[in-house]
């Protein structure tokens, strides 16, 4: 099917200067993708005869020994104070708690879960645990006890980390059905005072431990990560990625962030989810950068400032923060100056052209929109540095990856779809950090996968430039009167309306067109919910959009159910608006 679209493709293409292509990782998209092996960069990071590998021995062991001074993670406080540790420090904490696991008998194999903040001991956890072979499974922070209780439990969690706060809140309520979660490690906010019964201080526990330990060499398919998925379309499911998954977020890293060894990279990702990892701690350590970690909440002035002061080179962060930042006008990004910004990217949610052109308007440079998922491990498809924006599209495939636009036929087989045809974003399976399976949900898994293809439940489409432009989600596209609606364009549209904030837009079922848009809109502070305006916006919509595509009815709302991590959850407002059951909502932001 055609897309019934072509508003998103409403800004020309941004080129880039000669100096920014010749000076990045990826300057030759073409030659990169004919040439690129995981084979070669596989031997070139582990270069071992034995073909074992770990995550940790690339993410910190190297850069330990070549650079033990060179800071790996800065992290700044409220008050814009700086705390560093470098790569040497991180190397010996990191050690002390694969010793200490060692020492309370933890196997590999094993889950060890934090449920922490952006604070040091989340780096040693994290590279502790892949260091003796156990599984490393990050929890949100913000979660509450039950959220955090089903997922303890799916997990098996054996060891927990977690800070004094949040087990006194979070976890001592459920502490008693969780029989498999053997330690609990507290960090402690204060120095003084008794830890709760059946607790142990982690800086305790880990004194008098060796600063040396052999990271485990494991063969690459070894379970290493545990991460669970937003919950944007249901249940949030468990995915396991193995130690080869450094591979993929190592390239990605290079050619799609240009990370090189001497940046500062911020990535603005929460610890709790697969970016927060992947890109807020494993990828970026393995380039060698300094990691910039902010340890307050978004604000607008403060993000700026750190961005200036710390001269961030590369940026990674996500559509809701740059709409935050696009509604506080170009005033507070004018009062600092970024010559060290070299690349601005994002993922999570559709990026709207508007977004990609406002980082022309405040930085001189567009927000390069990233494509993955938690099953995917690593970004897919990327705009490069290197390489001209189509503000609007999500980019073209990482080198070493082989995505297409497919169906599944009745048959079993897939069909591959030519250019400008909307189907699924489909993979075909072979990156190192392809997921290895969802926890307990071996049926789920295979349903994932037809005739060779991962089949990854977004609709999209390939241009002729070779470039993916969003539709929505498989459970989200609408399908009206024989058109094929992308949620996404029309979103973008409505925002387009100066009453309209934010919006989404949801197919409701229909008699005779099969389903109808109907558009749920958040206002801006100084406008009513009327029917004069809701007239406008929808005489706006049917100008931009056609009276095929506009939505045919607009309920106006305070605010927009997302999840936690800010993605717009359209399955709850169908399922609200006809009455039916919420479901799991364990990751709903709770003002919704
Ligand atoms: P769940 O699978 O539990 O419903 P989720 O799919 O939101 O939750 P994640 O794995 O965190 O969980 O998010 C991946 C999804 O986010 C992608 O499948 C896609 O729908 C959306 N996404 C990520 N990046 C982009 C992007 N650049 N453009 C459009 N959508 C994106
Ligand atoms: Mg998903």
């Amino acid at each position: 099917m055609q897309p019934a679209k072509t508003t998103l493709a409403r800004f020309s293409p941004i080129e880039k200067s000669l100096r920014t292509v010749r000076a990045a990782n990826l300057w030759d998209y073409e030659a990169m993708c004919r040439h690129f092996s995981w084979d070669q960069l596989r031997a070139d990071l582990f270069d071992r005869s034995d073909d074992k590998m770990n995550i940790a021995m690339v993410a910190i062991d190297g850069h330990a020994k070549l650079t033990p001074n060179k800071p790996a993670v800065r992290f700044v406080d409220a008050e814009f104070t700086r705390t560093e540790l470098t790569y040497g420090e991180l190397l010996r904490s990191a050690n002390r708690f694969a010793n200490l696991l060692r020492l309370v008998a933890i196997e590999p194999g094993a889950v060890v879960a934090s449920l922490l903040g952006r604070c040091p001991e989340l780096y040693s956890t994290v590279l502790g645990t892949l260091k003796c072979g156990a599984i490393f499974a990050p929890l949100f922070a913000a979660f509450g006890p039950e959220p955090i209780r089903s997922r303890l439990e799916l997990a098996g969690a054996r060891v927990l980390v977690t800070t004094q706060h949040l087990y006194e809140r979070k976890v001592a309520p459920i502490r008693s059905t969780l029989p498999t979660l053997r330690h609990i490690f507290i960090v402690r906010e204060v120095a003084e005072g008794e830890l709760p019964h059946g607790t142990q201080d982690l800086t305790q526990a880990m004194s008098g431990l060796s600063e040396t330990f052999e990271t485990v060499p494991l063969s690459a398919d070894t379970p290493a990560l545990l991460h669970f998925t937003s919950g944007t379309t249901g249940k949030p499911k468990g995915v396991v990625h193995v130690h080869d998954a450094i591979v993929a977020h190592h390239a990605s890293a290079r050619l799609a962030l240009d990370l090189h060894p001497q940046d500062v990279f911020w990535c603005t990702a929460d610890p709790g989810w697969v970016t927060g990892i992947s890109y807020g701690v494993l990828a970026p350590l393995s380039c060698g950068v300094t990691l910039l970690v902010d340890r307050e909440e978004l604000d607008v002035e403060r993000w700026y400032r750190l961005l200036a002061e710390n001269e961030v080179n590369v940026w990674y962060t996500a559509p809701t923060a740059i709409r935050m930042l696009m509604k506080a006008g170009l005033e507070p990004v004018k009062r600092h100056t970024y010559p060290a910004l070299r690349l601005i990217a994002s993922v999570g949610e559709p990026l709207n052209p508007e977004a990609v052109m406002w980082g022309m308007g405040a930085f001189g440079m567009p927000v390069h929109d990233t494509w993955w998922q938690t099953e995917t491990g690593a970004i897919m498809i990327a705009n490069f540095l290197s390489q001209t924006v189509w503000p609007g599209a999500m980019g073209r495939p990482m080198p070493g990856v082989h995505a297409e636009i497919g169906r599944r036929r009745d048959d079993g087989t897939v069909e591959i779809l030519a250019p400008n045809e909307v189907g699924e974003i489909v993979l075909r399976p072979g990156w190192p950090s392809m997921f290895s399976g969802y926890l307990n949900n071996e049926q789920r898994y295979q349903e994932s996968f037809t005739n060779g293809w991962y089949f990854s439940g977004d609709q999209a489409y390939r241009d002729e430039h070779g470039y993916f432009w969003f539709i929505g989600r498989t459970d989200d596209v609408i399908k009206s009167s024989g058109h094929l609606i992308s949620p996404f364009e029309v979103e973008c549209a409505l925002n387009l309306h100066p009453a309209v904030m934010q919006s989404a837009v949801i197919g409701l079922p229909d008699p005779v067109a099969g389903q109808v848009v109907q558009a749920i809109v958040e206002l801006r502070p100084d406008y009513a919910g009327d029917d004069e305006l809701r007239r406008s916006i929808m005489a706006h919509a049917r100008r931009s959009l056609g009276a095929a595509i506009a939505p045919r009815g607009i309920d106006f709302v305070v605010s927009l159910p997302r999840t936690r991590s800010g993605k717009i959850m359209r399955r709850l407002l169908r399922v609200r608006a006809l009455g039916l059951p919420e479901g799991d909502l364990s990751t709903l932001e709770p003002s919704a």
